[in-house]
């Protein structure tokens, strides 16, 4: 069985709960029997040169990082990851951060396309099936350019992060009309070595579905997509390995027996 939590986020992060010290993180995911741990601080590349208020103090939170790798090492792998946002819409930054930073794991996200708001921000209940379904191909494709744009990268976060507040107007995505666009982006991340996360924030917050669905994770697999990280993108102690053994049976059911973690700074599967 395995017990890791591959996307965490402590209070470096703009959203981070202010209890969530990387060292809160680390015992509460020791008190829940977890043995791997990455956390995935949001940087997102965007916020600088728009004026966004996210903030990200990156010398803070890497010394912070450093001293809970001292401190509980031993009794659990931790990794210095990020989760970083938008590297699409600016490599340069994207890019000049992992040259100056030693980062473990880099988990890709996009939580806003090109000029619009953070998916977050928009009311589905206002945007008609035609504008969503153009949304989300959109989405594809800035996904597939940031894998290209991006000198390192471990991992895709969320991959259906929209269907989250789609879901949020009580709105219900038909998937399988993106299952072109979402095998393109598969075969390049399995050609890569790239993983795909099992995000299961949605199901944790009483969504009902994780990101991605189990029809999605499938398709993943027919394109030759092997490995996967499980995330809970926690933002508290409280949330850290929550619902990661409903991901791991989920995973299993379609076929998955390992996810992705990293020790010693080396890639290993570790058994679901
Ligand atoms: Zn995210
Ligand atoms: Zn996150």
């Amino acid at each position: 069985m395995a017990f890791c939590d591959y996307h965490i986020h402590t209070c470096y992060s703009f959203d981070g709960d202010r209890s969530a010290t990387p060292e809160a993180i680390c015992k509460a995911a020791i008190e829940r029997g977890l043995t791997d741990i990455a956390i995935t601080d949001h940087f997102e590349v965007n916020a600088i040169p728009e004026g966004i208020d996210t903030p990200y103090d990156a010398d803070a939170a890497f010394e912070s990082v450093m001293q809970v790798k001292e401190i509980y090492g031993k009794r659990l792998n931790i990794t210095y990851g990020i989760e970083l946002g938008q590297a699409s819409q600016y490599p340069d930054i994207a890019n000049d951060f992992l040259r100056k930073y030693p980062v473990e794991f880099v988990l890709a996200s996009l939580h806003n396309l090109r000029g619009k708001p953070d998916f977050y921000y928009m009311n589905f209940s206002a945007i008609d099936e035609d504008e969503t379904s153009s949304l989300y191909r959109a989405y594809l494709s800035e996904l597939l350019e940031m894998i290209y744009a991006l000198d390192k990268i471990d991992a895709i976060g969320h991959i259906t992060y929209p269907f989250r507040y789609i879901a949020r107007a009580g709105r219900v995505v038909d998937a399988s009309q993106f299952y072109d666009g979402l095998a393109d982006i598969f075969s390049v991340l399995a050609k890569n070595d790239i993983a795909l996360e099992l995000n299961v924030s949605t199901y944790a917050k009483g969504y009902g579905f994780t990101m991605p669905t189990p029809d999605i994770l499938s398709l993943y697999r027919e394109c030759g997509g092997r490995l996967i990280t499980l995330g809970t993108d926690a933002h508290s102690p409280s949330a850290v390995g929550v619902a990661i053994p409903y991901a791991a049976e989920l995973a299993k059911s379609v076929g998955f027996d390992s996810a992705l973690v990293i020790r010693g700074g080396q890639k290993e599967l570790i058994k679901l």
